[in-house]
C-alpha cells in the first residue's frame, strides 16, 4: 500500500515535472552578440537564453532564437560585445561605501589642496565632528616627504581629522584627534607599527601600520543605518561597473549580519563571498557553525578567513628578506605574528574554511607558504580549500613554484603593479624587481592560479580598468611604452579569465559562476565596445550597459 502511493506520488512528480520544464520559454534571450563565454575552449557565440537565475542554453543565432515563447523578452545586442558578470576577487566592500560618503583626496598633488578640502569640510561640520578621508598619497607630490599636521590642525583645531594613505598602511592626524588619542613623545610604538616623530620625538600626525589603530578606534563606528548606507552605495557602484560577485578581503559578523539583511530584503545585487577577519576566539563562532557554501539563491557565501601578514611595499611596511634599498636600516613590519598565523590557518582548515593571507613582501609570501604547508600536512585534505595569498606582489624565485606545489591561489591586482611601479625600483632595487615583483607571466607559467581584482577603495573598482593593466602592464596614459617588465603581462584571454573563472574557482564557486554556460547562474556584461578585439586604449574608455545578476537586470546605463 505504502509503496503503491509512494509509486503513484513518484509518477505524478514526473508526470507534472517534466513536461513543465520542456514547455517553458526562457523568460529572457540575448540575441546578435559576441558572447565571450569563458569555457573551457574560450567560445565565442552569438547568443544566450536566460530561464528564471539560470543560463538555459548558449549558441548560435539561430539555436537559440528557437527557444523564444510568447512572454520571452528578446534584447537585440548589435553585435556588442558580453562578458561573465565580473568578480573583485579583492575588495572591501564598507570601506568603498565609507570612500563614497567620507572626503576622497586621490588625485590631489600637493599638500595644500589636502588641507584646503578639509577646510571645507571643516565649515560644514558640527564643532567635535570626525573628518574622515583617505587616499592621500604623498609620492604623487613634488615634495614626497611625509606630510606632518601644523597645517591640518590650524584649519581643523576643533574638530579631530584622520585621513588614510592611499594603500591603508599610514595615515596622517590632527592635533585634535591625536590629543583624543592622547598621543605625545612619551607614547610608544605599538608592535608592527610606527608613529613618525619630530626633532623633539613629537608625533607629527602620520601613523604607519598597527600605530594607525591608536587614533582610528577613537572615530566612533558607523550606526547600523550607516552600515547599510556604505553596503548599499558600494552594491551601486559594483552593479555600474559590471561587478557581480565580489570577494570581501576581510569582514566581521555585524557586517555579514547585513548583508543578509540587504539581500533577504533585495536591495543587495551583488553576491559575495566572505572572508572573514578577526581574532581567533572572534572566529571560533563560525568555526563551530561550519562553512556556509550558499544561501538557496548563491548570494552569499561565508567560508574563508583573511589574515594581515605584513605591510605594503608604498610605506615599506612589506615584510622583505633582505633590506629596503632605499632604506637599508629595514626590512619591513610582520603585523600578525607567525604563531597567530600558523594558529589561525590551522583552525579554519579544521574547520573546513579557506584562508586567505595578505602577503606583500618576499619574506612575508615565504612565511605563509611555509604555513600553507605545513598546516596541509598536518589537516589531512586541507589543500582542496584553495588557500590563497592575497597581493603576493613581491616573491623570491624560489617560492614561486610552491604556489602551484600547494595549490595555492594568487590573488593579484592588476592595478597595484601599474600604480606602484615608479617607484618599485627604488624600494626594491632592480634584480629584486626583475626576479619576483608582480610577476604573473612566471606565476602561470608554473601552474598557478591568478584571481585578479583591485583592492578597491585602495584603487579604483573598475574591472576593466584592472583588464588593461593586467594586459598592457601600462598607466592609464600608455607609460611606459610597451608596459613594465613586459615579459610579465597577461595575454587578453587569461587577463579576462583571471576576473571571472580564476576568480570563481579562487571562491569555490566555478560551478555557478565565472563562465557562460548552461546551467550556471545568469551572471553577465554586455560592454560598449569589445574589449577582447578592439584597442588597448579602447578598453578604458568602454563602459557597462548592462549587468545581469541571477537573470535580473541590475544595471542598464541610459544610452545603449
Ligand atoms: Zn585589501
Amino acid at each position: 500500500m505504502i509503496r503503491t502511493v509512494l509509486g503513484t506520488f513518484a509518477a505524478l512528480a514526473l508526470f507534472v515535472a517534466i513536461p513543465r520544464s520542456q514547455s517553458a520559454a526562457p523568460d529572457l534571450i540575448l540575441q546578435n552578440g559576441r558572447i565571450y563565454t569563458v569555457d573551457a575552449a574560450n567560445t565565442v557565440a552569438e547568443a544566450l537564453a536566460i530561464r528564471g537565475d539560470r543560463i538555459e542554453r548558449v549558441g548560435s543565432d539561430v539555436d537559440v532564437l528557437r527557444l523564444r515563447g510568447p512572454a520571452t523578452r528578446v534584447i537585440d545586442l548589435n553585435g556588442a560585445a558580453v562578458v561573465p558578470g565580473l568578480h573583485d576577487s579583492h575588495g572591501h566592500v564598507t570601506g568603498l561605501g565609507e570612500s563614497l560618503q567620507n572626503l576622497d583626496l586621490r588625485g590631489t598633488t600637493n599638500y595644500q589642496q589636502i588641507v584646503d578640502l578639509v577646510r571645507m569640510r571643516v565649515a560644514m561640520a558640527k564643532p567635535g565632528e570626525w573628518i574622515v578621508g583617505r587616499a592621500w598619497d604623498q609620492n604623487d607630490w613634488a615634495d614626497t616627504r611625509w606630510p606632518t599636521h601644523e597645517a591640518l590642525s590650524a584649519v581643523s583645531p576643533a574638530n579631530p581629522v584622520y585621513l588614510t594613505r592611499v594603500d591603508g598602511h599610514a595615515g596622517l592626524a590632527n592635533k585634535a584627534a591625536m590629543d583624543l588619542a592622547r598621543l605625545s613623545s612619551a607614547s610608544a610604538d605599538p608592535p608592527g607599527g610606527q608613529i613618525i616623530r619630530g626633532e623633539r620625538q613629537e608625533p607629527t600626525g602620520v601613523l604607519i601600520d598597527n600605530a594607525q589603530a591608536l587614533v582610528a578606534s577613537r572615530i566612533p563606528p558607523p550606526s547600523d543605518r550607516q552600515l547599510e548606507e556604505q553596503i548599499l552605495l558600494a552594491d551601486t557602484e559594483m552593479r555600474r561597473l559590471g561587478i557581480t560577485t565580489v570577494h570581501d578581503a576581510g569582514t566581521d559578523g555585524r557586517v555579514v549580519d547585513a548583508y543578509k539583511r540587504l539581500m533577504d530584503a533585495g536591495r543587495m545585487k551583488t553576491r559575495v563571498y566572505v572572508m572573514l577577519r578577526g581574532s581567533l576566539a572572534s572566529l571560533q563562532p563560525f568555526f563551530a557553525k561550519g562553512p556556509v557554501a550558499d544561501d538557496a539563491r548563491h548570494r552569499l557565501a561565508v567560508r574563508a578567513i583573511k589574515i594581515v601578514a605584513d605591510g605594503a611595499l608604498g610605506s615599506r611596511g612589506a615584510a622583505m628578506l633582505e633590506p629596503y634599498s632605499d632604506e637599508p636600516s629595514s626590512r619591513g613590519l610582520l603585523t600578525t605574528s607567525p604563531e597567530e598565523i600558523y594558529a589561525q590557518t590551522l583552525a579554519a582548515s579544521k574547520a573546513g574554511f579557506q584562508t586567505a593571507v595578505h602577503a606583500i613582501g618576499d619574506r612575508a609570501n615565504r612565511l605563509v607558504l611555509d604555513t600553507f604547508e605545513r598546516v596541509q600536512k598536518e589537516v589531512p585534505g586541507s589543500r582542496s580549500l584553495r588557500m590563497r595569498v592575497e597581493h603576493a606582489q613581491i616573491l623570491d624565485a624560489a617560492d614561486i613554484p610552491r604556489f602551484a606545489a600547494l595549490g595555492v591561489i594568487a590573488s593579484m591586482q592588476a592595478t597595484h603593479a601599474t600604480s606602484d611601479m615608479p617607484w618599485v625600483p627604488a624600494r626594491i632595487g632592480r634584480a629584486r624587481m626583475e626576479e619576483g615583483a608582480y610577476v604573473w607571466r612566471k606565476l602561470i607559467a608554473s601552474g598557478a592560479r591568478i584571481a585578479n581584482g583591485s583592492d578597491f577603495p585602495v584603487e579604483e573598482p573598475d574591472p576593466l580598468r584592472g583588464l588593461y593593466a593586467a594586459i598592457t602592464r601600462q598607466d592609464p596614459a600608455g607609460q611606459p611604452a610597451g608596459g613594465w617588465m613586459a615579459d610579465q603581462r597577461m595575454t587578453r584571454a587569461e587577463a579576462l579569465a583571471s576576473f571571472t573563472r580564476e576568480a570563481a574557482y579562487a571562491a569555490h564557486a566555478e560551478s555557478l559562476t565565472g563562465s557562460l554556460e548552461a546551467g550556471k547562474l545568469a551572471d553577465l556584461v554586455v560592454l560598449s565596445s569589445d574589449v577582447m578585439q578592439r584597442s588597448e586604449v579602447e578598453i578604458l574608455k568602454t563602459t557597462v550597459r548592462m549587468t545581469i545578476v541571477g537573470g535580473e537586470i541590475v544595471y542598464e546605463s541610459r544610452r545603449r
